[in-house]
């Protein structure tokens, strides 16, 4: 799938929920196998995910990074824990880690990224 073609259907299929005779299509499946195994696919894909969670992907390390931070930034409430979440960024603590569910807020420090390797900044 072409990259252009592929930023088109971004558009269209990233509005949920999406029908299911959208979703049973070939070209549906052709933009999956793109989001999966074609890098820059990939990419706009993470960058669109990225934005719409209201966060800079530029503000981080990677792309990555900022991509996996998503889950972390949703708003939960009192008490609640994401799950879905499989790295944190602690404001008060101003370091990343990697949560424990146990059922409180812990989570293990890290000082690199997991997918890029680089130093993290506090
Ligand atoms: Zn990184």
């Amino acid at each position: 799938m072409k990259v252009k073609r592929f930023k088109q259907l971004l558009k269209i299929y990233t509005k949920l929920p999406l029908p299911r005779e959208i979703w049973e299509t070939e070209e549906h499946a052709q933009y999956v196998e793109a989001l999966h195994n074609d890098k820059e696919c990939s990419e706009l894909y993470k960058k669109h995910y990225i934005k719409e969670a209201g966060l800079n992907y530029k503000k981080y390390c990677c792309i990555d990074m900022a991509y996996h931070l998503v889950e972390d930034a949703k708003p939960l409430k009192r008490d609640e824990i994401n799950y879905d979440a499989v790295i944190r960024y602690c404001k008060s603590h101003k370091q990343f880690g990697i949560p424990i569910h146990d059922g409180g807020a812990s989570y293990v420090s890290i000082r690199y990224c997991p997918w890029c390797g680089s130093k993290l900044k506090k």
